[in-house]
């Protein structure tokens, strides 16, 4: 078997080069050939929706894309789709029953980043701090009613200097400000900016009561991610970041979309939105059930892994 990963980080040290080495290190000791091709050194252009590749099977566009990674993507035995199920359902394969089940489901909340590139350091917030409201319940139902945002609302702020000093220059920090807020909703339409707006007021207020004042002189450089903005760079469907598929009860377990598709029986999925569900510490865990499916089928089917 061929197993070729591609790691989109551009980050060397990162988790998601280490989390692929590991798993590419893992398969090559099974016996699969394997490479890995560091996507941010490519030459990648856009896509021009020329829709030549769909009517004559050719891209036109002339980059690495087109001579070094789709001849290899056609080696593939499997496919494993790692983006958001729902888009791969609606967006990537052809339009079918299961597309419109997929509407009708549960979707988890979104969130609104601000990133910060400060030109001073603050020790008084530490690795991860969270700052909550008075009065958490009317949040929440801002966030899962009205899909939107509270006048208060609870934010969290990851410092990862405080960690890895090579996430800023010396003296500097950088801030991820995550705000709690509702997914995208046609019923519900938002003024994101607003809400920006509103939300950057609020962790400058709450910063100044632990004594950090001066915080807005000292940001360099600024950018801020709202739910759209999820769904239009990440497609993540209506911007739910943590799934994107919520977890009630009838969307668990065996009522979870599958991780092996019923028609294309060598696509597999991996992520939030399949087995077992969403969060960092499930979705590694379903790329674990998926290699193990992988494996045990395809030598079920006869194939080894070479
Ligand atoms: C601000 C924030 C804070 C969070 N904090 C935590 C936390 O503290 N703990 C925790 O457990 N979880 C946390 N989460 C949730 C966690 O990040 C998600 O549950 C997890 O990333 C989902 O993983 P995934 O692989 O399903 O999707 P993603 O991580 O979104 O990965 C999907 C990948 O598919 C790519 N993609 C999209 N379309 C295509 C395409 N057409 N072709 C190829 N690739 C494509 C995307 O670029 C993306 O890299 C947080 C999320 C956010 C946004």
């Amino acid at each position: 078997m061929f197993v070729l990963g591609l790691q989109g980080s551009p980050r060397k040290k990162g988790n998601t080069r280490f989390l692929l080495s590991e798993f590419l290190e893992e398969a090559q000791r099974l016996g699969a050939k394997t490479q890995m091709i560091e996507v941010c050194q490519k030459k990648i252009e856009p896509c021009m929706e020329y829709v030549l590749c769909e009517k004559k099977g050719i891209c036109p566009i002339d980059d690495d894309m087109k001579h070094e990674i789709y001849p290899l993507l056609r080696k593939a035995d499997v496919i494993v789709a790692n983006a958001d199920l729902p888009y791969v359902y609606r967006k990537l394969l052809p339009p079918g029953r299961k597309s419109h089940r997929l509407d009708r489901l549960k979707y988890s909340c979104s969130a609104l980043v601000i990133h910060w590139a400060l030109d001073k350091q603050y020790p008084q917030i530490g690795h991860h701090s969270t700052f909550l409201s008075d009065d958490f319940r009317a949040g929440l139902d801002k966030i899962f009613r009205d899909k939107s945002m509270g006048d208060d609302p609870c934010f969290y702020i990851h410092a990862p200097v405080r960690s890895d000093p090579s996430a800023a220059p010396a003296g500097c920090d950088t801030f991820s400000v995550a705000v709690g807020v509702g997914h995208l909703d046609g019923k519900h339409p938002q003024d994101w900016e607003r809400l920006t707006s509103i939300a950057r007021k609020v962790v400058f207020k709450k910063l100044k009561r632990i004594g950090i004042t001066d915080i807005e002189d000292h940001i360099k450089f600024e950018i801020t991610v709202p739910p759209s903005e999820w769904e239009e760079s990440l497609n993540i469907s209506r911007g739910s970041v943590f799934g994107s598929l919520a977890h009630n009860i009838f969307q668990m377990g065996y009522f979870r979309p599958h991780n092996r598709d019923g028609r294309y029986r060598n696509l597999y999925f991996t992520g939030g939105s399949t087995h077992p569900g969403n969060g960092i510490p499930m979705v590694l865990l379903s790329a674990r059930l998926v290699s193990e499916r992988i494996i045990s089928e395809q030598k079920r089917e006869g194939k080894k892994l070479q």
